[in-house]
């Protein structure tokens, strides 16, 4: 028999597969609402101004050589993107007992994270996470790889296209005791549905009171309102609480590094002591993984958070990114209520934050607009905010106003 008989054919990626119909699509007029990265006002790829100033300093650094970082990568940037997250004067950093490696980007700090929950988490029961549903599909993947079961809990009312906060509410309070729940840092990918910080408070204290473990993926820190802080506050809320929690961290979206995999997983505990040893597993993991992640982009994101000017040019970039993205659910919002008086309630397109819109638009009304319109996106209804432009805007407004008649 040959070899690799019982290997079954998998599906290939719904998301990159969208990617490369889109790509061989000839339409001259074709619009792609489906990636998860930032596209400027002429739907290029955008590489902020102060990622190439700090490429520049780099490659003019006489001593810049190519030797391995140490397993847990860059202590200047891992220690500097600690303080992005926590705040540089958080209790937690100063008092010693934040653990931070680097990672391979996001994905790579969910996985590690995950990784070390399964070695030595006290699971209660069934290994298993709560996950949100909806959340990012590869969350399902990264936590069964490590044999953890994923289950969910109810975030989104399709009803009011916002939070179900009832629905989160009770799941966490039916969930066994020291349970893990992952959740979205801000901007929450698909929906772009963030709980309110009353909201926040209150998911707070139920975890805290339930003993359970705040799993934070934070993929857009700046992205959401443009405001680095801002966007920082309902994780710093947890870590005050004293919330046991770690957090993924990734500077693909907010800074335009995607391919750099430039990342960190932050574990906060309870003591110095504790954060000693479990710096001490998350090396041996991280050895057998990948020895040392990728020095490149951690260089050039230590340059951009150590130097004030430079994270001045940084914060600059971030609000062009987040400004574009609000004025164009404001035009779009304007155009489907004003202009083509598009029958519904519309008001979820401005209120929705981040990368991402959940339209409301079924499966059907979605593949219709990739088929006829020629407009991409994922079939459960949500638009990449930020490949709408100037230039396209009205089309699809106008797709959409016909999709849904
Ligand atoms: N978490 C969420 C919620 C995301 O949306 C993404 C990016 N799509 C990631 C993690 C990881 O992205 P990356 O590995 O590129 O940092």
């Amino acid at each position: 028999a040959e070899t690799w008989e019982s290997v079954p054919l998998a599906p290939p990626d719904s998301i990159f597969n969208l990617i490369a119909a889109f790509a061989a699509d000839p339409t001259p007029h074709k619009v792609n609402l489906s990636v998860g990265a930032y596209r400027d006002n002429d739907g290029k790829p955008w590489v902020l101004p102060v990622v190439k100033k700090a490429t520049q300093l780099l490659l003019n650094n006489p001593t810049l050589d190519h030797e391995y970082l140490s397993i847990i990568g860059l202590p200047a940037f891992t220690s500097a993107a600690a303080k992005l997250i926590l705040a540089p004067d958080a209790p937690a950093i100063t008092e010693g007992r934040v653990v931070s490696v680097q990672t391979i980007s996001g994905t790579g700090a969910n996985h590690l994270g995950a990784l070390f929950l399964s070695r030595f988490y006290q699971f209660n029961g069934n290994k298993q996470v709560y996950l949100s549903k909806p959340t990012w599909v590869n969350h399902y993947a990264v936590f069964k790889n490590v044999g953890i079961t994923p289950v969910e809990y109810p975030y989104f009312d399709p009803r009011t296209l916002g939070v179900d906060f009832d629905g989160f509410k009770s799941a966490l309070v039916d969930a066994p005791t020291r349970s893990i729940v992952l959740m979205h840092a801000c901007a929450h990918n698909p929906t772009g549905v963030d709980p309110s910080r009353e909201q926040w408070e209150e998911i707070a204290n139920i975890i805290l009171s339930k003993g359970h473990f705040a799993f934070f993926d934070s993929a857009y820190q700046g992205f959401a309102s443009g405001d680095l802080n801002n966007d920082a506050w309902a994780v710093r809320h947890f870590a005050n609480k004293g919330v046991p929690l770690l957090i993924c961290q990734s500077f693909a979206k907010n800074a335009g590094l995607y391919g750099e995999r430039v990342g960190a997983l932050h574990v906060i505990a309870p003591t110095s002591e504790a954060a000693k040893r479990i710096r001490s597993q998350l090396s041996v993991l991280q050895r057998s993984e990948i020895s040392n992640p990728p020095a490149h982009g951690a260089r050039l994101m230590s340059l951009i958070l150590n130097d004030p000017k430079l994270f001045e040019e940084w914060d600059r970039d971030i609000k062009t990114m987040a400004h574009r993205i609000i004025s164009m659910r404001e035009q779009l919002y304007k155009l489907l209520t004003e202009e083509f008086k598009t029958p519904g309630n519309w008001e979820h397109i401005t209120k929705q934050i981040g990368m991402f819109s959940f339209t409301g638009l079924n499966q059907q009304q979605s593949l219709a607009l990739v088929e006829k319109a020629h407009i991409y996106l994922t079939n459960n209804g949500r638009i990449s905010m930020a490949g709408l432009n100037t230039h396209n805007i009205r089309y699809v407004a106008e797709c959409l106003d016909k999709v849904v008649r």
